[in-house]
């Protein structure tokens, strides 16, 4: 069955390669939305590309502009363009590709009028999984994983009785700073965190993946996606980027699944699921790779992970504190007005000293994230 789909950050690094697999499975794949926030140029060629896709600009001088360049569309803007976009009558599935959490509430809205969800955006199941994984439950809806750890633990998982996990194993690269010292870490520049040894991504997650709060936003995004507690998830460090995360089991088996780096392959699965077919993704040659290794993560050095958890399995508001602090201290660390390791320092103030809601109601989610933002701005 051919799947309907709308891209909600089309422009971006996973929106480029949702583009490929679009390109390449014809049959399965119709692409009927596409947002961008600032790149117009980009937008107008998508839509020459992909004519029966509505679009969304990220403004209303934006969609004027591509308005002028495409008489026959209606172009939207801003949050209710989202809105509308992510609930277009003619889509099946809303991929939602928008760095950070501005991708929630057209999340929540796609669920709401019974579309499935597929999910690159971890930062919304950090902030609010409760309420997201809550809304595809009453409506039926599924969320499906296009980040590539927990889409590989989807295709490990293949319908085996979750009574039967022992724990999911994250993989983790390591990031550049993989072998750095704590004096390393002190003086590291935007220009050599950007640097990912094994891909090729957008910025914010480019830094998460540096300090490892991509791996901690990570678990916590696993928490929500397969219903296993905090305690259940494990990291390793696995910097060749090829077995992509594990699954062991009460018997001792550990499912791993193992494909080249490349985002296709995970953004296909979760669009055509549960189908498999051949796409864009290049096949994988083990023996040019050569060795797998595996090691202990240094959470002495990286304290991401160690925040992560605590967040994790304290629940309540203390996850969208811990991502959106993140948020905030990542955009200073890129605007050169905050050090590496203040990412982290950040974070772990934030987490101390933001109220606990214990039960937080979506509203009180999106206060304790604005309030978690400006307090992290207002020490700078
Ligand atoms: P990116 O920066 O390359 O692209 C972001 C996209 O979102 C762009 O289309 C941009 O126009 C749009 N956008 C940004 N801010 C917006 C806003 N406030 N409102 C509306 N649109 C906005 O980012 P990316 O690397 O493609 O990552 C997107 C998401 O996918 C992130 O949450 C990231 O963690 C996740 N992810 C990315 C990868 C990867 O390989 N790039 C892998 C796994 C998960
Ligand atoms: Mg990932």
């Amino acid at each position: 069955m051919k799947k309907r789909v709308v891209v909600l950050g089309a422009t971006g690094s996973i929106g480029e390669s949702t583009m490929r697999v679009a390109r390449a499975l014809p049959e399965q794949i119709e692409i009927v939305g596409l947002s961008g926030r600032n790149n117009t140029t980009r937008l107008l060629e998508l839509a020459r590309e992909f004519p029966s896709a509505q679009l969304c600009a990220g403004n209303e001088a934006s969609a004027a502009a591509l308005g002028a360049e495409l008489p026959d569309h209606t172009i939207l803007h801003g949050d209710s363009g989202l809105e509308q976009l992510a609930t277009r009558p003619e889509a099946d599935i809303v991929l939602v590709a928008i760095v950070g959490t501005a991708g929630l509430k057209p999340a929540l809205q796609a669920l709401e009028s019974d579309k499935d969800l597929a999910v690159a955006s971890k930062e919304i199941l950090v902030m609010a999984g409760e309420q997201v994984m809550a809304a595809a439950a009453r409506m039926g809806g599924r969320v499906l994983p296009v980040d590539s750890e927990h889409n590989a633990i989807l295709q490990c998982l293949d319908g085996k009785d979750p009574a039967t996990i022992k724990r999911l194993i994250l993989t983790c690269s390591g990031g550049p700073f993989r072998n750095a010292t704590a004096a390393d870490l002190a003086g590291v520049t935007p220009e050599q965190a950007l640097r990912h040894p094994t891909w090729s991504m957008g910025r914010k997650i480019s830094v998460d993946s540096a300090t490892l709060f991509n791996k901690g936003l990570e678990m916590i995004e696993a928490k929500w996606l397969f219903g296993i507690p905090m305690e259940k998830i494990d990291v390793v460090i696995h910097p060749q980027s090829i077995v992509h995360s594990m699954v062991e089991f009460v018997d001792g088996s550990i499912i791993a699944q193992m494909s080249s780096t490349d985002m296709a392959l995970p953004i296909q699965y979760a669009l055509t699921y549960p189908e498999r077919y051949a796409g864009p993704c290049a096949p994988l040659d083990l023996a040019s790779v050569g060795r797998l290794d595996f090691e202990e993560p240094r959470t002495d050095l990286f304290p991401a992970l160690d925040l992560a958890r605590r967040a994790g399995t304290a629940g309540g508001t203390l996850p969208a504190v811990l991502n959106a602090a993140n948020e905030a201290a990542v955009d200073a660390f890129l605007a050169r007005r905050l050090s590496f390791p203040g990412i982290w320092e950040s974070v772990a103030r934030a987490m101390e000293t933001a109220p606990f809601v214990e039960h937080p109601t979506l509203e009180q989610l999106i206060e304790a994230d604005r309030a978690a933002r400006s307090a992290v701005g207002d020490r700078l």
